[in-house]
C-alpha cells in the first residue's frame, strides 16, 4: 500500500500521521507476514535507530486499538507470543503448521457466507470475525510420517531384544 493509504487510514480514526507509525504501518504492509513484536521492533530499529522498545510496543498497541492492526496468536504454536497484520487486507483465515510454525493465509467466499450467516441467524453486526485451522503443512506432514515410522521401528527394535533375553 501507497504511503498515502497509511495516511488516510490513520486520518479516518483521527490519528495523527507520525514517523513510528508510518514506519510500523508500512513495515506490515510490505513484509505480508505476520510478525511478533520484537522481530518488528527490529525491523524498524533498521530504518530509525533511535526508537526505542517501548515506543514501538506503545504505537503497536495504539494501531491496534484503532483497529488498524489485528493482533492473532495463530494457534499458540509458539506458546504466548503475539503477531501482527494489518487490517487494510482482505478478510481471511490462518492456517498454521504446529510443526514448523509456517502460516498460510485462506481467502474465499466460505468465510464471507459465515459472515453473513452470523449476520442473518444472529442478528449481529459483525464486525471482525477471526479464522483459524491448525494442523501440519505437506512438507511436515511428510517428515512427521517418517518420524513415526522411526518411532515404530524403533520400538520393534526394542521389543525383539527383550524377547531374546
Ligand atoms: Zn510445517
Ligand atoms: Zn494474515
Amino acid at each position: 500500500m501507497k504511503t498515502r493509504g497509511i495516511e488516510a487510514s490513520l486520518r479516518e480514526q483521527g490519528l495523527r500521521m507520525t514517523r513510528q507509525r508510518k514506519i510500523l504501518l508500512e513495515l506490515l504492509e510490505q513484509s505480508g507476514a505476520h510478525l511478533d513484536a520484537e522481530h518488528l521492533y527490529r525491523l524498524a530499529r533498521e530504518r530509525d535507530p533511535k526508537l526505542n522498545r517501548v515506543t514501538v510496543y506503545r504505537t503497536l498497541k495504539l494501531l491496534k486499538d484503532s483497529g488498524l492492526v489485528d493482533e492473532l496468536d495463530l494457534m499458540h504454536w509458539e506458546g504466548e507470543a503475539h503477531y501482527y497484520e494489518t487490517r487494510m487486507k482482505q478478510e481471511h483465515a490462518h492456517v498454521v503448521c504446529l510443526r514448523c510454525g509456517k502460516v498460510e493465509e485462506f481467502y474465499g467466499e466460505p468465510l464471507r457466507r459465515m459472515r453473513r450467516q452470523i449476520e442473518n441467524h444472529l442478528g449481529f453486526q459483525v464486525l471482525m470475525v477471526r479464522t483459524e485451522a491448525g494442523g501440519y503443512c505437506s512438507h511436515c506432514r511428510v517428515l512427521r510420517a517418517r518420524e513415526m515410522e522411526q518411532a515404530a521401528e524403533g520400538a520393534r527394535v526394542r521389543n525383539a531384544r527383550r524377547t531374546k533375553r
